[in-house]
C-alpha cells in the first residue's frame, strides 16, 4: 500500500501548534499537501517550512476561523494554491476556564465561536467544493470534556459536546455527496497548554487513566489520519475516543 493520503489536500486549522501541527507533519509524510490555518501567521509558517522540507506543497494561512470573513479568504487562498481540497481538520481551540458563576459573558462567546461556530464556518466554506468533487473527509477536534462536563469548563464542554452533533448533521447532509464527517474526543495530550497545567495534575491526570499515561500528539494525529484516509471509507458520523481508556 502507498501512502495513506497520497496528493491528497488537506486544510488544518489550528495548524501552528500541537496537535494540528502533528496532524499537518503526519499528513505529509504521507502524502498530502498542507494548507496550515493559523490565528498566528508566523507559527502557521513554522508548520509549513516543516511539510515543505517533507517534500511536499504547503500554504500557511493566517486566518480566525471564528470569523466569517477571514474563513472565505482562507477557503480561497488554499484553492487558489491547491485547485481543491479533499481533507478538512477543524482542529483550532482555545481554552478561557472558569466556574459558571465567574465566567465572563465574552469567554463564554470567545470559546464557542472558536470551536463551534470555526467549524461550522470552515465546513460552510469548504464542504461545497468537495460535494463538487463528489468526495472529501472532514475529521473534527472534540474532547472527552464535550462527554462528560469538565468543572470550570462550561463554555469548553458545551462547545465540544456540540462538535458532535455538528459532525453528525454534516455526516448525514453530505454522505450521499462521497463526504465523511467524523470527530475525535481526545483525552489529556501532552500539548504546552496541557503540560502547563503542571506536574501534579499531569500525575492525578495519568492515575486516572486505565493505560497509565497521558497521551501524545502523535497519537492523536495517527487517528485523524486513518479518519481522513480511505482506510475510514465506510466510518461516517463516529465518535472516536483517544483517552488511553480514561471515562469509557
Ligand atoms: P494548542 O497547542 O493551543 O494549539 C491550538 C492552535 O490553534 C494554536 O496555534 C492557536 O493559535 C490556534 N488557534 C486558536 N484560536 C484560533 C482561531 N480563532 N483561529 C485559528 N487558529 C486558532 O492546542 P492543542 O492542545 O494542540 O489542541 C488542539 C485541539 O485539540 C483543540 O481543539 C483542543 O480543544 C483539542 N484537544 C486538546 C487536548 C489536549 O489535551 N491537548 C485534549 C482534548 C482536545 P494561538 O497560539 O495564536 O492561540
Amino acid at each position: 500500500m502507498g501512502p495513506l493520503l497520497r496528493d491528497r489536500v488537506a486544510f488544518v486549522t489550528g495548524a501552528g501548534a500541537g496537535i494540528g501541527r502533528t496532524i499537518a507533519r503526519r499528513f505529509a509524510e504521507e502524502g498530502a499537501d498542507i494548507a496550515a490555518v493559523d490565528l498566528n501567521g508566523p507559527a502557521a509558517e513554522e508548520t509549513a517550512a516543516f511539510v515543505r522540507a517533507l517534500g511536499r506543497r504547503a500554504e500557511a494561512i493566517r486566518a480566525d476561523v471564528a470569523n466569517a470573513h477571514d474563513v472565505q479568504a482562507a477557503a480561497g487562498r488554499a484553492l487558489e494554491a491547491f485547485g481543491r481540497i479533499d481533507v478538512l481538520v477543524n482542529n483550532a481551540g482555545i481554552t478561557l476556564d472558569a466556574t459558571i458563576p465567574e465566567m465572563s459573558e465574552a469567554d463564554w462567546d470567545a470559546v464557542l465561536d472558536v470551536h463551534l461556530k470555526g467549524t461550522f464556518l470552515c465546513t460552510r466554506a469548504i464542504a461545497p467544493r468537495m460535494r463538487e468533487a463528489g468526495r472529501g473527509a472532514i475529521v473534527n477536534m472534540s474532547s472527552i470534556s464535550g462527554k462528560i462536563g469538565n468543572i470550570g469548563q462550561a463554555n469548553y464542554s458545551s462547545a465540544k459536546a456540540g462538535l458532535v452533533a455538528l459532525t453528525k448533521v454534516t455526516a448525514r447532509e453530505f454522505a450521499a455527496h462521497g463526504i465523511r464527517a467524523n470527530v475525535i474526543q481526545p483525552g489529556l495530550i501532552g500539548t504546552p497548554p496541557t503540560l502547563e497545567r503542571g506536574e501534579a495534575k499531569l500525575r492525578e491526570g495519568a492515575a486516572g487513566t486505565p493505560l497509565g499515561r497521558i497521551g501524545t500528539p502523535d497519537e492523536v494525529a495517527s487517528v485523524a489520519l486513518f479518519l481522513a484516509s480511505d482506510m475510514a471509507s465506510f466510518v461516517t458520523g463516529a465518535v472516536i475516543e483517544v483517552t488511553g481508556g480514561r471515562h469509557m
